[in-house]
């Protein structure tokens, strides 16, 4: 039996998996690889966990980090004290959000935070606004929302639920628009209009003056790169717009070029009431996350001179000034070197040398993505697209092999998922390709 050097629990994970396999130890990380405890070097095809989008080991932001840490390593923002590059980068959020109409930032430690403060105030802006009774959430069959317990209610996937629950009550889920696996219809519009018009039946059966929000990812991420029809989110928006619902809009993975676009939302086209941000705010070089609100929201606590517009919400990590720091020097990078183009043509190439698995292997059902999220999805059967047994460990050998070959993939029960650096250039990418082959031609 393997006996771990350490003593913490690794997230996502059995703790007796780790009795009979060794852990992998990276200890180094440069650009679009990371070196393990052997020496071997390795394409980060994960980006650490869909975050490090600047590469490792970038120098501007490193130096930012230190020169924070010389000059103020913390001080809080509650109660009207502030800093220097908490103001800065909230003025670069809501520049960089424009076009989504954002106007204020809340900052937090990372995705879950985020999403829990989006979901708290949006409670508390139905109370200030007067419609005290808006309380319930809707969300997605799928979606990943984080997990705390806000997040894990409105999350949608049973794994992340059944051994925390009792959840939040006045959590709902409706269908997800999943070309490749639903019930309904193969054409994409007209799977779009149907489920938004289920949102909507729920958002009646419900009552729309009990509805606080409806929660969603622009691309479905760690639920397998789940990619809606174009013309869903537009329809999502107008039913929400119908029945005074808001819109919040989790972009901890989106946020920042990942798609392709700066944000997903903008992928789509729509304008969201709420934004949460977190990952790609910092490409992982220190946690941090924002929750971002429009002029409505806004508005509504602003113009309410009541007590119960204060905001009793905060951490002691909002808006840490390393963490502001380290953000403000890695979105100059992302912006300067815009990221999200080069996400958006690698993604392609990602995606046109994947694609030939579906026939070379009887595994593989199904290869998609955006921009630099991508997901294999493995089949018992291809013809009836029934996933494999996630039990029997074949996405997990499949990665092994490709690790052993080069570079390093995500199995997710029955599915493989790729979200690399937004800087990855062809050379890393055919790396990837060729390790995976390998791991399905050996698995
Ligand atoms: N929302 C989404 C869409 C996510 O993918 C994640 C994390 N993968 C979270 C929220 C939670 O973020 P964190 O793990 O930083 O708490």
């Amino acid at each position: 039996m393997y006996q771990p050097a350490y003593q913490f629990w690794h997230p996502m994970l059995h703790p007796n998996e780790m009795k009979v396999r060794e852990p992998v130890r990276i200890v180094r990380g440069e650009g679009c690889h990371v070196f393990d405890d052997a020496g071997n070097k390795l394409v980060d095809g994960i980006a650490g966990l869909w975050n490090v989008n600047v590469g490792h080991g970038r120098p501007e932001v490193k130096r930012a980090i230190a020169a924070q840490l010389d000059e103020l390593e913390y001080f809080q923002i509650f109660d009207g004290l502030t800093h220097p590059r908490a103001e800065e980068l909230s003025n670069l959020l809501v520049d960089m959000l424009a076009p989504e109409d954002m106007k204020r930032v809340f900052y937090s430690s990372g995705g879950s935070d985020a999403v829990e403060t989006a979901l708290r105030l949006a409670r508390q802006y139905w109370k200030v606004a007067g419609q005290p009774e808006r309380t319930k959430f809707i969300s997605l069959k799928h979606g990943y929302h984080g997990t705390h317990f806000g997040g894990a209610s409105v999350n949608g996937n049973h794994v992340f639920r059944r051994s925390y629950e009792p959840l939040l009550p006045g959590c709902f889920h409706v269908e997800t628009p999943w070309t490749y696996r639903n019930p309904f219809t193969e054409d994409p519009d007209e799977l779009a209009r149907i489920c938004a018009e289920m949102l909507e039946r729920e958002i009646l059966f419900q009552g729309p003056d009990t509805v606080a929000a409806f929660i969603a990812e622009p691309v479905q991420g760690a639920g397998g790169v789940i990619v809606p029809p174009a013309s869903y989110w537009p329809l999502v928006r107008d039913v929400c717009d119908r029945h005074g619902v808001l819109f919040i809009a989790d972009e901890v993975v989106t946020g920042f070029g990942r798609t392709g676009a700066m944000f997903g939302s903008r992928l789509w086209g729509v304008k969201p009431d709420i934004v949460c941000l977190a990952k790609g705010i910092t490409s992982g070089y220190f946690p941090l996350g924002a929750t971002m609100f429009n002029d409505r929201i806004v508005d509504a606590f602003d113009g309410n001179a009541d007590f119960a517009g204060a905001i009793f919400h905060g951490y002691t990590y909002s808006g840490h000034p390393v963490g502001c720091a380290a953000a403000l020097a890695n979105l100059k990078i992302v912006r300067d070197e815009n990221l999200p183009a080069n996400a958006a043509r690698m993604g392609d190439y990602l995606l046109a040398g994947l694609q030939p698995f579906v026939d070379r292997y009887a595994a593989v059902g199904e290869v998609r993505g955006k921009g630099m999220m991508l997901a294999i999805d493995l089949v018992a059967d291809k013809r009836t697209r029934e996933p494999l047994d996630p039990t029997a460990g074949h996405a997990a050998r499949v990665a092994e092999i490709a690790r052993q070959h080069g570079a390093i993939v995500r199995p997710v029960g029955t599915k493989i998922i790729l979200s690399p650096p937004l800087v990855l250039e062809q050379e890393h990418a055919d790396v990837i390709v060729a390790a995976l082959d390998a791991g399905f031609a050996g698995a």
